[in-house]
């Protein structure tokens, strides 16, 4: 008998199961009335209700067992406790900024940044908007202007680097608005709007030639930084041998300060923080932290909670953890391509991004048709998807809806929590779906709030 040869070698997760959470499987008809309860939106879906969920990767992870050994090291003083220090040192060790402030999650963090940077008529440009991030520099007065690269808006296009920015675009703003309107570019690691497209370092290297010679600064939305370093390990030239953590210093050491979300790369359920280099910034931001987060040293955060921080932030960086977390994405979207399912592409870091234009192109967009299929989606298998399209755009100040090009279903993937079973099952109930496609109707708003409107707005079907 002629020898197997063997051609491939599967990657597993570096880490074993200590612990488990039962999750309740639900049958069509409590789905069917679930979702009408929820106003069609899943994030009003209770979670019991749900089987598979992948709403967000945001505060969704499973912590190691040196994390929660470190729960138990809390030590919540209300002033300079240990675990602050702890925090502190990791963010100099791992990101390399000079000063911290802590605060509850990474929109207290854009609150507070926007608040000390930006005078009312500011523009910042930045690659793609970011709900929070965007709505907290329009409450401070200042204007976003989108400067990521046109590719980025298509979602058949195959830019490794679809987070990059059009330097044309930035120099245009400067050349119109002048440097001085510009506080600061705001630059976002693997773009959550775009499908959690990378950006390149020799585009941020390019970036940080032109801001310097206008004295502009450059802050860092690290909230998926470390996502970000893994593509570029995989596909620039020159850093396939650089570990991540290298990877990620040298990211940061472009930039003047960061807001992060560490319920995403840092491998946590809640925190996040203020990074910057300026000691006056940090100054002005450490005072504004005690109105409206909490003392600087712990910023609305118990000590436990930045115990884990630091801990996951260390974790978030090694090679192997990346590898699988990003492998776990891209086995999931590369089923999806081969059942046809139409995905933006590249895969990106953090989830699979489903585009619901082209998967329902008989419902309108004002029809919400990325709604309409998440919530299909829902009934179909209590797998729990969200809306990234003309909900999550949101208005403008002038009352209009935004219509952004894209209109996304976005599967996001929680970080070391489901298994590749899961995958699978994710993957056959969008097949389904998608097979009965022409039956999924579009949605009415029946009620929408004047803020961020995606969490709590409600839909009947047409
Ligand atoms: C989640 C997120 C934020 C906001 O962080 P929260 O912790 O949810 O307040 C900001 N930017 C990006 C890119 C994010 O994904």
């Amino acid at each position: 008998m002629a020898k197997k040869t063997i051609t491939k070698r599967s990657w597993a997760e570096p880490f074993k199961i200590k612990m488990v959470e039962l999750l309740k499987m639900t049958t069509p008809e409590q789905r069917l009335k679930s979702i009408a309860a929820a106003g069609y939106n899943t994030f009003l879906l209770k979670s019991e209700d749900v089987y598979i969920d992948l709403l967000t990767d945001s505060g969704t992870n499973a912590m190691s067992d040196r994390q929660w050994a470190g729960l138990m090291l809390g030590d919540e003083a209300y002033a300079g406790s240990r675990n602050y220090y702890h925090l502190e040192t990791a963010v100099k060790k791992f990101y390399g900024y000079k000063y911290l402030i802590p605060t509850h999650q990474g929109r207290g963090a854009e609150n507070i940044l926007s608040k000390c940077m930006i005078k009312p008529g500011d523009i910042i440009p930045g690659n793609m908007y970011f709900t929070t991030t965007r709505l907290h520099q329009e409450l401070a007065g200042g204007i976003f202007e989108d400067v990521i690269i046109d590719e980025a808006h298509d979602s058949f296009n195959l830019h490794p680097f679809k987070g990059n920015i059009d330097l044309n675009k930035v120099e245009a703003i400067i050349k119109k608005h002048g440097a001085a309107k510009i506080p600061y570019i705001c630059v976002a690691t693997t773009v959550n709007m775009a499908g959690g497209q990378p950006i390149a370092l020799e585009n941020l290297k390019a970036l940080r030639k032109l801001t310097e010679k206008h004295g502009i600064k450059i802050i860092l939305d690290m909230t998926r930084v470390a996502e970000n370093a893994y593509f570029i390990q995989q596909r620039e030239k020159g850093y396939s041998n650089k570990s991540i953590a290298a990877i990620v210093k040298e990211i940061c050491s472009l930039t003047d300060g960061a807001t992060m979300s560490a319920k995403k790369d840092a491998l946590v359920n809640i925190g996040g923080f203020l990074a910057v280099n300026d000691k006056k910034v940090f100054e002005e931001a450490r005072n504004m932290v005690v109105i409206y987060e909490g003392l600087h040293t712990y910023g609305g955060l118990a000590g436990r909670d930045m115990e884990a921080m630091a801990i996951g932030i260390e974790e978030s960086v090694s090679d192997d953890h990346m590898a699988a977390r990003v492998g776990q994405v891209i086995y999931l979207g590369e089923k999806l391509i081969d059942a046809g399912v139409p995905i933006v592409q590249p895969i990106g870091g953090h989830g699979v991004f489903i585009d619901a234009k082209k998967f329902l192109p008989h419902v309108k967009q004002a029809q919400f048709p990325a709604q309409a299929l998440a919530a299909a989606i829902y009934t179909d298998s209590g797998v729990r998807t969200m809306e990234r399209g003309v909900v999550s755009a949101g208005r403008k100040a002038n009352g209009e809806n935004y219509f952004p090009k894209l209109e996304l279903v976005r599967l996001t993937i929680p970080r070391r929590v489901y298994t590749q079973a899961h995958m699978d099952v994710i993957t056959e109930s969008i097949e389904h779906v998608y097979s009965n496609r022409k039956k999924i109707k579009g949605l009415q708003m029946i009620y929408e709030p004047k803020y961020l409107r995606f969490f709590q707005a409600r839909f009947k079907p047409i």
